[in-house]
């Protein structure tokens, strides 16, 4: 199929075996994205990963991010890494990175449960600015990681913050239980990014959620554009449903 318009990667990485420069990363990156019809892409974390990042990581992540944003302002966007443990440097960082630029969303990973209070005046800060926060969300068959969130913890959280818009990042990993958590929590979107390129996972998430709440992303360098991509091109659902999650969906929830 074709869609009018490049394809959206809501969720990807400068994983450090990308490249070791801004410059080498967004190259590497491109030259994937470039065979497999991909526009922009969504930046977080950084070339390594911290489960409880200082600030000094934390700011380092973010520029580096910001410096690929900054040489392919048309290909890349980004979201703010913080840590909610650090609550006066996060809520900096947002305003910062967001309301000065260039970054158009906020992400939180696994160094706080997202349940925790500590998250209430991130999303309170999210919903003034009108910008999305990508949320880890996973559910392990041995357990979560200390700190990790499940999809029912962002369900907590959404439900207490209506005016914000979250997105699941992985649809919880077990998407066939993800799915059902976030169904009835309109203000959570899901993201197909991450894992195996699973038969049913995008038709789970659309029969639950609705093709307007569902996502495409890779977890790219992790995981390849091919394999991710496949998860919806693959998907036993419509043209017009497939258009949604690889494009326009993410246009909505981003604001790009
Ligand atoms: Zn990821």
């Amino acid at each position: 199929m074709s869609i009018s318009g490049g394809i959206i990667d809501c969720h990807i990485h400068p994983n450090a075996d990308l490249g070791s420069t801004p410059e080498e990363t967004a190259e590497t990156l491109l030259r994937y994205a470039d065979r497999m019809g991909i526009e922009m892409m969504g930046l977080s974390l950084g070339p390594i990963f911290h489960p409880q990042p200082t600030e000094e990581q934390i700011e380092a992540d973010n520029t580096f991010n910001a410096n690929i944003i900054a040489l392919h302002p048309d290909r890349f966007f980004g979201y703010a890494n913080i840590n909610p443990n650090r609550l006066y440097h996060a809520l900096s960082e947002i305003s910062e990175r967001i309301e000065n630029g260039p970054f158009i969303g906020i992400k939180l990973w696994i160094a706080m449960c997202c349940t925790h209070p500590n998250l209430d005046p991130i999303c309170e800060r999210a919903a003034e600015l009108g910008v999305p926060i990508l949320q880890h969300t996973f559910l392990r068959p041995e357990g979560n990681l200390a700190g990790e969130s499940s999809p029912a913890d962002l369900v907590e959280l959404a439900a207490r913050h209506p005016d914000t818009t979250f997105i699941g990042a992985h649809t919880g990993f077990n998407w066939e239980q993800g799915a059902r958590e976030f169904a009835d929590q309109a203000n959570i979107v899901a993201d197909t990014c991450g894992g195996d390129p699973d038969m049913g996972f995008v038709e789970t998430a659309v029969r639950w959620m609705g093709a307007d709440r569902v996502l495409y992303g890779s977890d790219a360098g992790g995981r390849s554009f091919a394999t991710q991509l496949a998860k919806v091109h693959g998907a036993d659902i419509s043209d017009a449903d497939k258009e949604k999650i690889l494009r326009t969906n993410a246009k909505r929830v981003l604001n790009l």
